[in-house]
């Protein structure tokens, strides 16, 4: 668990993008603040994925691919997540935008635009949990049930206790979502590493400031507009 902080990776390449205006839109909820200073907009970050990370659509669907081995409390856990999040888009974006949670069918693959793979294990030595986005959709976001192997001070592998698979499935969701990281990475934000060590002990919240740059993104939908990318790279938080 004390190498979830370095594990949580996304590894991006920054780029110089213009920064245009932040369109006015507010998130139609009210959520705990943060200690966030900015978040990136995660679609501006990398030129290579200019496609990923952003969403001309308004209908998600979101489904969960688990390892054979993995704990029922684990997948409840990620259930919990994908929950957090629907309310949170339910309540924070005026009704605009839907995420759907459809139940993994026995012997099938999930086909959903989301799709989260449970595994213990996944990432090894690199990372806890990594959404890796396409043009055609977030179908491979990553979450680990085990710590690393191998770190100083572990006695071998480690599960992780269940408010941080939970707290990891919230922080790659956002990304699949649409958000970057905090400016600040030690910030508790869900979208920050502060939360992830083994002192924090609670799943991480969804800020102000995480469903604002959410509003951000998807100002187009909630504004009844045509698709359009978000065009700033990062999102103050107020
Ligand atoms: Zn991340």
């Amino acid at each position: 668990m004390r190498r979830l902080l370095a594990a949580l990776a996304t590894v991006f390449v920054f780029a110089a993008l213009p920064l245009g205006p932040a369109q006015a839109q507010e998130a139609t909820c009210s959520r705990p603040t943060s200690d966030a200073v900015a978040l990136y907009i995660i679609s501006n970050q990398s030129p290579r994925q200019s496609q990923a990370y952003w969403w001309g659509t308004t209908d998600l669907t979101i489904g969960i691919q688990a390892a054979p081995n993995v704990d029922p409390d684990d997948y409840a856990a990620v259930q919990r997540a994908i929950h957090t999040w629907q309310t949170a888009i339910d309540e924070c974006l005026g009704g605009a935008v839907t995420l759907t949670y459809v139940p993994a069918q026995p012997g099938s693959r999930a086909r959903t635009d989301i799709v989260v793979h449970l595994v213990p294990g996944a990432g090894g030595n690199f990372f806890a949990g990594r959404a890796e986005c396409g043009p055609s959709g977030c179908n491979n976001v990553l979450v680990s049930t085990t710590s690393p192997p191998g770190q100083p001070g572990d006695d071998g592998v480690a599960e992780y206790e269940l408010w941080a698979v939970e707290g990891i499935a919230l922080h790659e969701i956002g990304h699949a979502l649409g958000l970057g990281h905090a400016t600040n990475m030690e910030s508790t934000d869900l979208m920050a590493y502060g939360w992830a060590n083994s002192s924090f002990g609670r799943t991480p919240v969804i800020s102000q400031c995480d469903v604002d740059a959410l509003a951000y993104v998807w100002a187009w939908a909630m504004q009844g507009a045509e698709p359009m990318r978000p065009q700033a790279l990062t999102y103050a938080c107020s």
